[in-house]
C-alpha cells in the first residue's frame, strides 16, 4: 500500500525497485546475527558509553548529603519517605530508593503501578505508596506486590478491601485529602462522610492520611495557610468521630525545608533528595548538591571556512578561527532544542558556546581559536570528554540554568535527560 506513493508522476511505479533492495539489505542484517563470532557475553558486555558517547552520571554519595540535610531538618520522630517516582526523577528508581533507604528515609513513594513493582522485583520491601488511585484492574498487582494505594473514591475503596477480603488479605491506604490543589483527593470538608461510607469493609485498613501542597515553594503563603489549616481541621474531625487517620504526612520538599509545623508523622522528599532547592527562599540555608551531570565526548572536529553555516537552518555561521565540535546529544536525550545557541559546554575547564540548532540526536559547540589574554589555546580532539551539565575548574553549567532558559523546572528537564541515555553510578 505505502509503496503506490512512490509511483512517478509520469505513472512509473517504483515500488519493485524498493521492495527489491529493502530484502536485500534484511538479508544481510540476518546473516550478521547469526555469523557465531561473538558470544552473547561479549556484547552484553559493551555497555552505556561503550555503545554511544554520552551518558548521564548520578553521584549517589550526593543523594545520601540530601537526604541527610532533610533528616536533619526533621525531629527525630519524624519518618522520611522518598518519592521516587518517574524512575527517581530520572536518576533510576531502584539505586536511588536503595541509596535512600540505606541514608534514613524509611517509605518510598512511587506514580504508578509499574514503578512500585519494579522496586519490589529488584528486592527493597520498604512500604511503597502509589501516590494516586490505579485502576481498580489493577488491585490484584497491589496485593500481590504488597503496594499501598492513594484512596478517595468508594467504588476503588470497596474493590480492593473486597479483592483482598477474598484471599484473606489486608487492604491497607492512604486516604488522600483534597484540600485545595484540586488534583485529586476527597474533599476536605467530604472526608468524614467518605470514611464513614467505607467504614464497614473489615479488610481496608487506613494507615495513612495526606495531602498535598500546590504552593508551599511560592513566596505568597495565603493558599498555602488555607491548605495547612483545612487539613488540620480535617485530622481533628477525624479524630473526633473515632477514625484513627494513620500515619499523617503533607509535607513535600519545599514545606519540608521551610516549614517545620508540617512535618506532623512524616514528610516526603522529592526534588530536593536530588540536590534542587524547591525555590529561592531555601538557598543558602542547606547544603544540597545535585547528583546529576550530564557527559559526552566529541566524535567529530569541523574547521568551517568563515561564514559557512552549522547545522539545520545554518542560523550560526562561523566567524573564521573556530573549530566546531559534534556530540552524540541532541533533543530526543533531553537536550531541549529550545536551548540552541543558548547554552554552553564545558570542553577543558571552558566555557563553550553551543552553537547551532540541536539536531534529535547531535549538537555542535565552537571553540574559539584566537587567543583569549592568557588562556592556553584549546585543542579539541575527537573522544575528548566535554560536560553538558556539572562544574568543572571553576566553571559550571546547572540543570537551573538550563531551566531558566528553556522555561521550565528540575523535575522536568531530569526526568528527559534520563530517557535513552545511559547513567553511570559513582557510590
Ligand atoms: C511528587 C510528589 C511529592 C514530591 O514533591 P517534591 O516537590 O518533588 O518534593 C510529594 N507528594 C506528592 C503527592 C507528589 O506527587
Amino acid at each position: 500500500m505505502g509503496f503506490n506513493a512512490f509511483s512517478g508522476a509520469a505513472g512509473q511505479d517504483f515500488s519493485d525497485l524498493l521492495r527489491y533492495t529493502g530484502e536485500r539489505s534484511e538479508g544481510r542484517t540476518a546473516d550478521a546475527q547469526d555469523c557465531g563470532a561473538y558470544s552473547p557475553e561479549q556484547l552484553d558486555a559493551i555497555v552505556g558509553p561503550q555503545r554511544r558517547w554520552s551518558w548521564v552520571e548520578i553521584d549517589l554519595s550526593a543523594i545520601r548529603n540530601n537526604v541527610a540535610v532533610a533528616k536533619r531538618r526533621l525531629s527525630p520522630g519524624t519518618r522520611l519517605m522518598a518519592v521516587v517516582k518517574a524512575n527517581a526523577y530520572g536518576h533510576g528508581a531502584v539505586q536511588v530508593a536503595r541509596t535512600a533507604l540505606s541514608a534514613g528515609a524509611t517509605q518510598l513513594a512511587v506514580a504508578t503501578v509499574s514503578e512500585g513493582i519494579q522496586l519490589r522485583k529488584a528486592g527493597i520491601d520498604a512500604p511503597v505508596l502509589v501516590l494516586s488511585e490505579p485502576p481498580i484492574a489493577a488491585v490484584p498487582l497491589l496485593l500481590r506486590y504488597n503496594l499501598m494505594p492513594s484512596v478517595y473514591t468508594s467504588e476503588f475503596a470497596v474493590a480492593y478491601g473486597e479483592e483482598a477480603d477474598r484471599h484473606g488479605l489486608r487492604a491497607p491506604f492512604h486516604l488522600a485529602i483534597n484540600t485545595g490543589m484540586n488534583r485529586i483527593g476527597v474533599r476536605f470538608d467530604e472526608a468524614v462522610d467518605f470514611v464513614r461510607q467505607i467504614a464497614f469493609h473489615r479488610a481496608l485498613e487506613q494507615v495513612g492520611t495526606f495531602t498535598h501542597f500546590a504552593t508551599a515553594d511560592c513566596a505568597e503563603t495565603l493558599d498555602f495557610n488555607m491548605q495547612l489549616r483545612r487539613f488540620k481541621e480535617t485530622i481533628v474531625s477525624l479524630r473526633q468521630v473515632g477514625v484513627n487517620p494513620g500515619l499523617v504526612h503533607c509535607a513535600n520538599s519545599a514545606a519540608l525545608l521551610r516549614y517545620p509545623e508540617t512535618h506532623m508523622d512524616m514528610a516526603r522528599l522529592g526534588i530536593s533528595m536530588y540536590g534542587f532547592h524547591p525555590c529561592p527562599e531555601t538557598r543558602g540555608y542547606f547544603d544540597l548538591r545535585p547528583a546529576l551531570s550530564v557527559h559526552a565526548r566529541i566524535t567529530a572536529v569541523n574547521t568551517p571556512p568563515m561564514s559557512e553555516g552549522v547545522s539545520y537552518g545554518m542560523h550560526y555561521r562561523s566567524p573564521g578561527s573556530v573549530k566546531i565540535c559534534a556530540v552524540p546529544i541532541g533533543y530526543a536525550d533531553g537536550y531541549a532544542r529550545a536551548l540552541s545557541s543558548r547554552t554552553s559546554i564545558i570542553y577543558d575547564g571552558h566555557l563553550c558556546r553551543q552553537v547551532g540548532n540541536i539536531c534529535m540526536d547531535q549538537c555542535m559547540f565552537e571553540v574559539d581559536l584566537r587567543s583569549h589574554g592568557t588562556h592556553r589555546r584549546l585543542d579539541p580532539h575527537v573522544g575528548d570528554e566535554v560536560l553538558l551539565v556539572g562544574a568543572q575548574n571553576g566553571v559550571s553549567v546547572t540543570i537551573e540554568d538550563l531551566c531558566d532558559v528553556v522555561g521550565t523546572i528540575p523535575h522536568e528537564l531530569c526526568c528527559a535527560l534520563s530517557l535513552r541515555m545511559p547513567k553511570v553510578y559513582l557510590r
